[in-house]
């Protein structure tokens, strides 16, 4: 094939003639030192190239060639435990090959084709499978199976010969007679990262993503296959949430995207990430986990492209019907890649220099998030999660990525520098943040853990707005201002602040709160509410307002964080104590007056 040849090259983007048998898209390979590289923007003959490769020293005149094939990511068992850059090189073999820093047209394959695999056939000479079926599995660790699908793009078949027993990810494991003749399947397939894999229905969202993080499922819930963002200043908390989710969230799979500019970011990511436990197992979360991590002697381009290498992968496991949570840390450091080359290609500027297209280009990428009906003959079900870390400059939520951000996802959970430096983690401002999944989470939580859930939430939110409005008169006039209510008002606000909004990421039980220890803590700090309430409505004049906000229960209350899940029965008493104490002081207070 006519190769191209390049005219100008401008950091990470080369522009070349002579293309005009190349699509949008395409991948190639630039210069005899073979680039990789991705054709952004196609006009006539004259290609723009973002490559993904250091191009210093490359210069007009050197050759193009065209892959004739979009830049796709190889799919298959040896995913997980896996490291990869933002174009998929497998991160430690390069290191083994060519040492620390990334020489150039390094050619690597994604997965490993030497490593042999215990393919299980769960398919059978006969049957007929569609895209989608799952043919085999291959215990890919020890915590996740790997299900081995007809890939999409091949047409519905009878299987004409299914093996068994170790094979490679090239060997052939299967034959399926189509319309379209024979065809040799391996257990990899490829898909291009720029389209969405393809799935039968999309669900709309009706269950949470459990967390075990109390102020995210009780006041801001995400529901699985939905999309959220975390907009936070640096210092803010953002690492140790993300680190939470992926430990603690209730998807089989996780796909960490570190899209670090300074290198000590994405070498923490990728010194960290290794070192975590999966709560469940006790095993390293790595081996449910697959990571993206962008260096930074990567160039920029890389960084572009690494939120759709990462959310392919995703999609790939949610089509064999898991629960996969997605991590993008940080699509503020996306975005400005996103800016530099769109800069480079001299497009017209939006806002802050954004392209115009930011938005869509953003929307285009969460929109993969969902719940979906996979494709093939089982009804499987699979959902992927997506999570967005943004970290707008100087915490500005105005500037145009944030802004973006929002408009598309249905969760903020809004990180506060100053709720951080009063040392109140997670530091997610309670007043700022929402879930616009709460009505279709709704009846879930109802069913499974209490009629009086929804309720709840909504009082608690109510007492928490109550307080700020409250403090905002103790500020201007002094706390002897207010009433006997609205100081218990802020006595119960306190306590749901620091009872249970705080949540310490590094205390072995606190760490993670089940559904029903979050309902338990809630409910007691609402009945010690009401109790107290009651007394302070009947008027007693000498009613001791400290006695009652100091009652011993309330230390009990405090300290119910830490109550391990398997003694959640003797939270029961509790409640016992609260009105007993009480009761004494409604008591009391007569007696004192004599
Ligand atoms: P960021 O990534 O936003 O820069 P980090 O996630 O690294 O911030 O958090 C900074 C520090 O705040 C952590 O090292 C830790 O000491 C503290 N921290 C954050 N969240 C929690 C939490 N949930 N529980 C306890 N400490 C926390």
């Amino acid at each position: 094939m006519d190769a191209g040849k390049i005219v100008k090259v401008s950091g990470p983007l080369v522009v070349a003639e002579n293309m005009g048998n190349a699509r949008m898209y395409d991948m190639v390979r630039v210069s005899d030192a073979r680039l990789l590289g991705e054709i952004i923007e196609l006009r006539g003959n004259t290609a723009s190239i973002q490559v993904y490769e250091e191009t210093g020293g490359l210069g007009p005149g050197e050759p193009v060639y065209t892959t004739g094939d979009p830049l796709s990511v190889e799919l298959g068992p040896g995913l997980i435990e896996g490291i990869f850059d933002g174009v998929q090189r497998p991160l430690d073999t390069i290191r083994e090959q060519v040492g620390d820093y990334i020489t150039r047209g390094v050619d690597v394959y994604p997965l490993d084709r030497e490593r042999k695999w215990e393919f299980v056939p769960k398919a059978k000479e006969g049957d007929r499978v569609l895209p989608g079926d799952i043919l085999g599995t291959v215990q890919e660790t020890t915590l996740v199976e790997h299900r081995i699908m007809v890939p999409p793009y091949v047409a519905p078949g009878i299987i004409k010969e299914i093996k068994s027993g170790e094979a490679t990810i090239t060997d052939v494991i299967a034959r399926l007679e189509t319309d379209n003749g024979i065809v040799d399947l391996t257990m990899m397939q490829r898909w291009p990262i720029r389209k969405g894999r393809p799935y039968r229905e999309k669900l709309g969202p009706h269950e949470p993503m459990i967390t075990g993080q109390r102020i995210i499922d009780t006041f801001f819930p995400v529901a699985k296959g939905g999309t959220a963002c975390i907009p936070g200043p640096f210092g803010s908390g953002k690492t140790v949430i993300q680190h939470q989710l992926s430990k603690w969230a209730d998807a089989e799979i996780v796909v960490y995207i570190g899209c670090g500019e300074r290198g000590n970011e994405m070498t923490d990511v990728l010194l960290e990430f290794p070192e975590l436990k999966d709560p469940k197992s006790g095993e390293p979360l790595m081996k449910r986990t697959v990571l993206i991590a962008n260096t930074s002697n990567m160039p920029v381009a890389a960084r572009e492209a690494s939120i759709y290498t990462g959310i392919t992968i995703a999609e790939y496991f949610r089509d064999m019907g898991y629960s996969v949570a997605l991590m993008a840390d940080s699509t503020s450091r996306w975005a400005e890649a996103l800016r530099e080359m769109s800069g480079r290609l001299e497009e017209m500027p939006g806002e802050e220099g954004y392209p115009a297209y930011l938005g869509s280009r953003m929307a285009e990428f969460y929109e993969r998030a969902g719940r979906t009906v996979c494709l093939g003959n089982e009804d499987k079900e699979g959902a992927l999660t997506v999570v967005g870390a943004v970290s707008p400059p100087g915490g500005d939520l105005s500037e145009p990525v944030s802004q973006a951000t929002l408009r598309i996802v249905k969760v903020f959970w809004g990180l506060d520098a100053s709720l951080a430096y009063r040392r109140h983690f997670p530091a997610i401002n309670w007043l700022l943040s929402y879930s616009l999944y709460l009505d279709n989470v709704a009846a879930y939580f109802k069913e499974k853990v209490g009629d009086q859930w929804n309720e709840m939430r909504r009082e608690a939110m109510r007492l928490l707005q109550e307080e700020a409005e409250l403090e905002e008169i103790v500020r201007l006039v002094g706390v002897d201002a207010l009433s006997p209510r609205e100081r218990l008002t802020l006595e119960t606000a306190k306590s749901l602040r620091e009872d249970f909004l705080h949540q310490n990421a590094m205390h072995e039980i606190d760490t993670y709160s089940s559904l029903d220890k979050q309902f338990k803590m809630i409910e007691l700090i609402l009945f010690y509410h009401h109790q107290a309430e009651a007394l302070v409505d009947k008027g007693e004049i000498d009613l001791d307002l400290e006695k009652l906000f100091s009652l011993p229960v309330r230390e009990r209350i405090a300290r119910i964080r830490y109550a391990p899940e398997e003694n959640l029965k003797e939270l029961d008493e509790v409640s016992r104590e609260i009105k007993e104490q009480i009761a004494s002081l409604a008591g009391e207070g007569g007696e004192e007056d004599a």
